[in-house]
């Protein structure tokens, strides 16, 4: 059967050791400020509908801005790791190589290229996580009891480097490969979870299905996160951004300011999805926008509609910058400071 690498036993005693001798990578910034790396990517080869490769651009920038702000890093992954696990898959090879390849890294962030940050103030909860090893939005009755396939979302997670993370991974992969094994795969998928449409195994609904079925291996170390948007569907959340504005201001996360939107559906870099191309790459612009307009912000500017490219100044040039600086503590935030 397939699998991600050679089988590793003791990763906590082989990363433990580095980390003590190399007191210059610690693993935690501060006593609740894990180091973060943010992984995400695309194909190694250009969208077949050329527009897409700008939205993947807008992409990237809103990732570089949320990270920058909140002392994360990233790694952006082009490279296909292993033909066998191409497409959605990808991403499990990637993550095992970066967690073994850095011991220094606590959490490492996966977030998928059709995700955007939508709150720029929001800090992760990271206590919170302190016993948790794997952490996605969702809710546990739709996963332990119902078995629904969208009762979790793989788009935007977090996992911790740790041994219990590589066994994890290690029974995760087997439904990835991608031809018999993958098909096969679905078919159980579709059988066994709730609402699951008939197509080859997916790494979502793998994972549904782990959890479903072997509760007491896993469930104690997964946090299934309710209360903000660590991944947040875009159809419920597009329309409201202007009440958003209206009502509210960044630093919530959930309904009221949702810190991700993620276009599950939308195909913005191949011919069609199930939106319509024009729906999704709308959409996309104004959850970039409402994401970019903090940002531009601090700097003292503002997009001039959620759809709009251009940018309108908010507030006069001054010969004394400094006082202007930190009008809602994006530029120096407490959560950067170290
Ligand atoms: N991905 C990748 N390389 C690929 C295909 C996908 O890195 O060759 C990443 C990309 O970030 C994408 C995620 O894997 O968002 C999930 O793949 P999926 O096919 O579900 O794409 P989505 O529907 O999220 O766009
Ligand atoms: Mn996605």
């Amino acid at each position: 059967p397939y699998t991600l690498g050679p089988k590793i036993s003791n990763w906590d005693a082989q990363r433990g050791a580095w980390l003590k001798k190399n007191p210059r990578f610690p693993n935690f910034l501060g006593p609740n400020k894990p180091r973060v790396l943010l992984v995400t990517g695309s194909a190694p080869k250009p969208c077949e509908n050329p527009v897409g490769d700008h939205y993947l651009l807008k992409s990237i920038k809103n990732k570089i801005d949320y990270c920058r702000l909140h002392g994360i890093e990233i790694f952006y992954n082009m490279a296909l790791l292993d033909a066998e696990m191409a497409g959605f898959w990808a991403k499990l090879p990637l993550i095992r190589k970066l967690l073994l390849s850095h011991p220094e890294v606590e959490f490492l962030w996966w977030m998928d290229s059709d995700a955007m940050f939508t709150d720029m103030v929001f800090e992760i909860p990271w206590e919170r996580y302190r016993k948790s090893n794997l952490v996605m939005h969702g809710w546990n009755h739709e996963i332990y009891e119902k078995k629904n396939w969208v009762g979790l979302n793989t788009g935007s997670f977090l996992m911790r480097n740790c041994q219990w993370s590589l066994d994890m991974l290690d029974v995760w992969a087997p439904m990835g490969p991608k031809g018999k094994v993958r098909e096969a795969a679905g078919e159980v998928l579709t059988k066994a979870l709730k609402g699951r449409p008939v197509f080859e195994a997916d790494d979502q609904s793998a994972m549904v299905y782990i959890l479903a079925t072997q509760e007491k291996k896993w469930a104690n170390k997964v946090y299934l996160e309710g209360e903000y948007f660590l991944h947040g569907y875009w159809g419920i959340l597009v329309d409201r951004y202007e009440e958003m504005i209206e009502s509210y201001n960044p630093g919530y996360g959930d309904d009221r300011w949702p810190l991700v939107t993620h276009f599950v559906g939308c195909k913005p870099c191949a011919k069609f999805g199930d939106y319509s191309v024009e729906r999704c790459l709308k959409q996309m612009d104004r959850a970039f926008h409402f994401g970019d307009n903090q940002i531009l912000q601090m700097y003292g500017y503002t997009h001039t509609s959620l759809e709009s490219r251009r940018v309108k100044r908010i507030r006069n040039e001054t010969s004394k910058p400094i006082e202007l600086l930190d009008m809602i503590g994006l530029l120096h935030p407490d959560f950067k400071a170290v």
